[in-house]
């Protein structure tokens, strides 16, 4: 890499009272109060008319719709507060097809009669708004000519003014929908899983004897992975710049094997970026909580509080945002892409979930006694149930290209999904299989053999890093979503899968209740069945090895190795049932989301292989001709030789690619399946060369930044 080396970068150039982004002292709490930039429920009722304020409480409370009256106060009193925070701009917020975000901004400004210009915003324009959205991927739910979709407030995520440092944007989460109704965007389904999950759960709760919980609540808590880069590696990376992952870059003599980075200490200018990363994030109300090294070098993670699924799957893709941007300040670029780095783990975002009463119970806590907990047994044996009989729609619903390098790898979950229940919980469910066995776990204490440390009480079980689907303490966590993801369609699936296992076993319990039997002694039969008949799913050994795959193969369980392997599940008959019956997406909008996320996989592959076959061309063959001109020169015929047998290779490959790049006249997943073949394999090959040439080339005429460059932050 001849040109820019790493620069020096000093703590005035990056630290926020350094630049001119943040003349703001990080140490203030008191400017920097926990979500001072949200339209909080405080803030509502701070602003709101007293009665106005009671009627949208309930309003949201009982799920109802909004009377133009509230929403014209609350538009008002939501344009004062933005108005005063600086903002001169508002934005319904919302998440179309593409998986991330999307905004349009409006002036609050109009011109007035007598040449000045007032701000106006009224309850109708709060509630609806009507982008030119022709744009957007629909899957052919729309026609381009029906170029209206409209967007609907959802007053159940909080409004929110992200901050520029020339002004201030009003943000108001939004549903995104065509003029038939149909859902366009990712939070529509979400929001009708969660109404689903709830009504099942109610029902199931009311025949387990609650007679007070009126709602329950599906939870998100996400660990997001990601990597830091220089951002002036990543401007001299054509890959990284239009693929969000490195097309080439041989294996570095150091990696992550001294696992030295892992929960090391951070260095500080991370530990900076970082910083003001929360600080943003807790003004919008983010609840970020930890924050730590990964496995690679140059890889860290941030998680929050857990949050409801849709505020939680909203913040998730405000945190992912503040990342990207709060990076540039520091003179770095965050990447969210699974696999930036070939043969270095790749990034997953780890998706807490469990459902909770809104008097306060966590369905999915275990309590002291699991083996006596009987809602916890029902509900748990839903969620087995649930993943087993959906197993091939949840690996769907965390299907893209990026994915495609890591799931499998060995380093995250395979591409087979299975439940890893512990120790303890092993042993309840098998206990209640078999109708004999200690279903009980011995509290144990683990000591540490030395006087003045304390005795430590130890888990039911321990942690299984290879599932991908684990039980942990008091919640599940699904481990398979990847990092750049929207987490909003895996926990469309989870809530939508597990409210029909809800229902099922209800069905059962219900009748067995109508003949009279025992409450207890009900559920344990329905539970004993179920497990029996899912128990397939089950596994707790190590998710990564050969003998799993082989293990699996005889249980049944679905591997679907790759995105175009996966996405048909999203419309197997089982998934379209699940998603009709509880109304959370129609057969149509099921097809629509297949479509353009087949579309996607194809462009998105088609630009890696374009830029792999360019990149090839136009710097690395220069780069070995170069060098091979330096050899001739110094008459080395060996090392000619070697270069010349090499290029040769490389530029057979590279034409073979930029043939794969020329489509055959197909269309739709046979165009998946062939990117797939064809010109991703052809890719593999052209890197493998490329690969080799990085090791013999001149380090000087190398015109790539280099693994061991970039992946060490000084
Ligand atoms: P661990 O990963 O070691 O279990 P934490 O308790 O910190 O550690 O949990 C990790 C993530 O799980 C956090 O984002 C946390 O908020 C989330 N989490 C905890 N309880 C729940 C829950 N009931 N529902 C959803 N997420 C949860
Ligand atoms: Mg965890």
């Amino acid at each position: 890499m001849p040109r820019i080396r790493q620069q020096n970068v000093t703590a005035a150039q990056w630290s926020p009272n350094g630049s001119q982004l943040g003349a703001v002292d990080l140490t203030d709490a008191t400017n920097n109060p926990f979500a001072a930039n949200v339209f909080s429920v405080a803030v509502q009722r701070q602003r709101l008319p007293k009665d106005i304020f009671k009627r949208l409480q309930r309003t949201l409370e009982n799920g109802e719709a909004m009377e133009p009256s509230i929403a014209d106060a609350v538009a008002l009193a939501m344009k004062e507060w933005a108005l005063e925070n600086g903002a001169t701009h508002y934005t319904h917020w919302f998440q179309p097809l593409t998986g991330s975000t999307a905004e349009k901004h409006d002036s609050f400004f109009g011109p007035a009669d007598d040449g000045t210009a007032i701000a106006d915003f009224s309850g109708s324009e709060l509630i609806q708004g009507e982008p030119d959205a022709s744009s957007f991927p629909t899957g052919g739910v729309r026609a381009t000519f029906e170029a209206r979709g409209y967007t609907a407030w959802d007053p159940t995520s909080p409004a929110f003014i992200l901050e520029n440092p020339n002004g201030a944007l009003l943000c108001i989460p939004t549903a995104f929908a065509s003029w038939t109704g149909e859902a366009l965007d990712a939070k529509i389904p979400l929001l009708r899983s969660m109404d689903a999950l709830s009504k099942s759960a109610i029902r199931a709760l009311r025949l387990l004897g609650d007679e007070q919980s009126e709602r329950v609540f599906t939870t998100i808590g996400a660990e997001q992975e990601y990597f830091l880069i220089d951002e002036q590696y990543f401007f001299e990376r054509p890959d990284l710049q239009t693929t969000g992952r490195t097309l080439f870059g041989a294996k570095p003599p150091k990696g992550h094997e001294l696992d030295d980075h892992y929960f090391g200490s951070i260095p500080e200018r991370v530990l900076a970026f970082m910083m003001e990363s929360e600080r943003e994030l807790a003004k919008l109300g983010v609840p970020v909580k930890t924050r730590h090294n990964e496995v690679a070098p140059a890889q860290y993670e941030i998680a929050p509080v857990f949050e409801n699924s849709n505020v939680g799957s909203d913040h998730q893709q405000l945190t992912m945002q503040v990342m990207k941007s709060v990076a540039r300040n520091y003179g770095l670029i965050c990447l969210l892409h699974e696999k930036p780095f070939d043969g270095i783990n790749g990034s997953g975002k780890h998706n807490n979930w469990s459902m909770g009463t809104d008097t306060g119970h966590n369905l999915m806590d275990p309590g002291d006694t699991p083996s006596e907990n009987i809602n916890f047994l029902f509900f748990c044996a839903a969620v087995i149930q649930a993943v087993n009989s959906h197993q091939g729609l949840l690996r769907a619903s965390v299907a893209n290209l990026g994915q495609d390098h890591r799931l499998g790898a060995n380093e995250a979950p395979p591409a087979i999904i299975s439940i890893f229940l512990g120790a303890e919980l092993d042993k309840v469910f098998e206990a209640l299989a078999s109708g004999n066995g200690d279903p009980n776990t011995e509290e144990a204490v683990l000591t540490l053999g030395a006087s003045v440390l304390p005795h430590l009480p130890m888990h039911g079980g321990d942690r299984n890093r290879t599932s991908p689907f684990a039980f942990t303490g008091n919640k599940f966590e699904f481990r398979a979503p990847g990092s750049s993801m929207s987490l909003a369609f895996p926990n469309s699936v989870l809530n939508t899968i597990v409210a029909e296992a809800i229902d099922d076993l209800a069905d059962q319990l219900e009748v067995k209740l109508g003949n009279g039997d025992d409450l207890a002694i009900a559920v344990g039969a329905v539970v004993k069945d179920a497990y029996a008949a899912h128990k397939a799913v089950c596994f707790g050994g190590d998710n990564y090895s050969e003998e799993w795959h082989a293990e699996a193969g005889k249980r049944g369980l679905k591997n679907l190795r790759t995105t175009p392997d996966a996405l048909p599940e999203v419309l197997a008959d089982s998934s379209v049932a699940a998603f009709e019956k509880y109304e959370v997406l129609s057969k149509r909008e099921l097809e629509s989301r297949f479509e353009v996320w087949v579309e996607q996989y194809v462009l998105q592959a088609n630009i890696e292989a374009e830029t792999t076959a360019s990149i090839a061309r136009t710097l690395l063959v220069p780069a070995a001709l170069r060098h091979l001109a330096v050899i001739e020169a110094a008459g080395v015929s060996a090392l000619d030789q070697e270069l010349r047998s090499l290029l040769d290779e490389f530029t057979a490959a590279i034409t073979e690619l930029e043939a794969a790049n020329v489509h055959p006249d197909s269309e739709g997943l046979e165009l998946a399946v062939y990117a797939r073949d064809s010109q991703i394999a052809a890719m593999a090959k052209v890197r493998e060369l490329g690969d080799r040439l990085e090791k013999i080339v001149a380090d000087d005429l190398w015109p790539l930044p280099k693994y061991s460059e970039m992946l060490f932050i000084k």
